[in-house]
C-alpha cells in the first residue's frame, strides 16, 4: 500500500511538473522578442535546443528588455543593474549576452559630460542648461546674434587655434550665466572640456588662501584651463590685487597660449574699464585698467544679451 501511494504521489508531482513546464513554455513563447528571435533563427534553432535551454529563455523573458519593465535606472529589475539580456545562438546552444541598457548608456554619457565641465562656485543646476532651452525661450528672437556667435565658437573650436571667446554683458538675471552653462554643455557633448569660475567667490577664496601657499596652484588651474569662462567679472569691487596679480597674469598667459576665454558681466566694456580704474583707495589707475581691458578685448568679442530678468 505504502509503495502504491508513493508511486501515485510521484506521478501526480510529475503531472504537475509537466503542466507547469508547459505553461512556462507557453509564456516564454508568448514573448514577442522570443518569437522574433525564433523567426529570425528558424533554420538553426532546433526543438532540442529549445528544450535544453529553456532556463536561458526564461531568464531572458523575466528580465527587462531595453528598460521596458524598469521605472528608472535605480529601479532596474535586471540581474545586473543597467544591463539587459540578448538572445544569441552559440554553437548548438542558446545563450544570453548582456548589453548596456539605453538608460545606463544615457546616464554614463551624462556623467562623462559632467566630468568635462569643471566649475568653481557655480551652482550645479547651471550644468543642466542647454542651447535648445536657450533658443526656445527666446520668443522675440532678440538673442539670435549671441546664439549664432556661441554656436560658431562651438563648431569651430580646435585646441591651440586662436579663437575669440565672448564677452557677454547685460542686465542682472537675463541669463548670462545660463548661457555659459549651455555653451559648456554643448562643448562637453563634443568631448571638449571647460572650466566655469564665478569670479567674486574665486577672489574671496584666493584672498583666504594667501597664508597657505595654495594661491599659485589655484591661479595656475584657472590660467591653464583649455576653455575658461569667467562669470561675473566686475560684480563687486575688484581690488587692485585681483586686477594686477590675479587676472592680469591669467589673461596674459591665455593670450600667449591661445586659450579661449569667455566673460560675463553686468557692465559693457566701457563700464568695466571705469569699474577697474578706481582702486579701493579711490586712486585713479587708468593705465592698469586699460591694460586688463586690452587683454579682454584680445581674448573675447563683446556681445550684449537682451531679455527679461528671469530671477524670481
Ligand atoms: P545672469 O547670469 O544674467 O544674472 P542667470 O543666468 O543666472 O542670469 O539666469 C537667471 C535665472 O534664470 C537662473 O535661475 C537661470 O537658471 C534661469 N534661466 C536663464 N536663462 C534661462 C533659459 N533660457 N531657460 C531656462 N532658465 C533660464
Ligand atoms: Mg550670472
Amino acid at each position: 500500500m505504502e509503495k502504491i501511494n508513493r508511486s501515485l504521489n510521484k506521478l501526480a508531482n510529475t503531472n504537475q511538473f509537466q503542466q507547469r513546464y508547459e505553461k512556462l513554455k507557453q509564456e516564454i513563447f508568448e514573448n514577442e522578442q522570443v518569437r522574433l528571435f525564433m523567426n529570425a533563427n528558424s533554420s538553426t534553432v532546433t526543438k532540442e535546443m529549445i528544450d535544453k535551454n529553456l532556463g536561458k529563455l526564461y531568464e531572458f523573458t523575466s528580465q527587462s528588455n531595453k528598460c521596458d519593465k524598469c521605472p528608472s535606472l535605480d529601479g532596474c529589475i535586471n540581474m545586473m543593474q543597467g544591463y539587459y539580456p540578448k538572445l544569441v545562438v552559440q554553437g548548438k546552444a542558446l545563450n544570453l549576452h548582456y548589453e548596456v541598457c539605453p538608460r545606463k548608456l544615457a546616464e554614463d554619457e551624462k556623467r562623462k559630460r559632467e566630468k568635462l565641465i569643471r566649475s568653481l562656485y557655480v551652482p550645479k543646476d547651471i550644468l543642466k542648461a542647454s542651447i535648445e532651452d536657450f533658443t526656445q525661450t527666446d520668443n522675440e528672437n532678440k538673442r539670435l546674434s549671441v546664439l549664432s556667435k556661441a554656436m560658431s565658437f562651438i563648431m569651430e573650436y580646435e585646441p591651440s587655434k586662436r579663437q575669440k571667446g565672448l564677452y557677454i554683458y547685460g542686465k542682472f538675471g537675463v541669463g548670462k550665466t545660463y548661457l555659459l552653462g549651455a555653451i559648456a554643455n554643448e562643448l562637453a557633448k563634443r568631448q571638449i572640456s571647460s572650466l566655469i569660475v564665478y569670479v567674486p567667490d574665486y577672489l574671496r577664496e584666493l584672498k583666504g588662501s594667501i597664508g597657505d601657499n595654495t594661491v599659485n596652484e589655484k591661479i595656475e588651474m584657472v590660467k591653464t584651463a583649455p576653455i575658461l569662462m569667467l562669470d561675473d567679472i566686475g560684480a563687486e569691487s575688484m581690488t587692485s590685487w585681483g586686477r594686477d596679480e590675479v587676472f592680469g597674469p591669467i589673461l596674459q598667459f591665455r593670450m600667449l597660449e591661445n586659450l579661449p576665454t569667455f566673460f560675463t558681466s553686468n557692465f559693457d566694456l566701457n563700464g568695466l574699464e571705469n569699474h577697474l580704474t578706481f582702486s579701493q583707495r579711490g586712486e585713479k589707475e587708468e593705465v592698469k585698467a586699460a591694460r586688463v581691458l586690452e587683454r579682454i578685448q584680445y581674448l573675447a568679442e563683446p556681445v550684449k544679451l537682451d531679455g527679461v530678468n528671469r530671477r524670481r
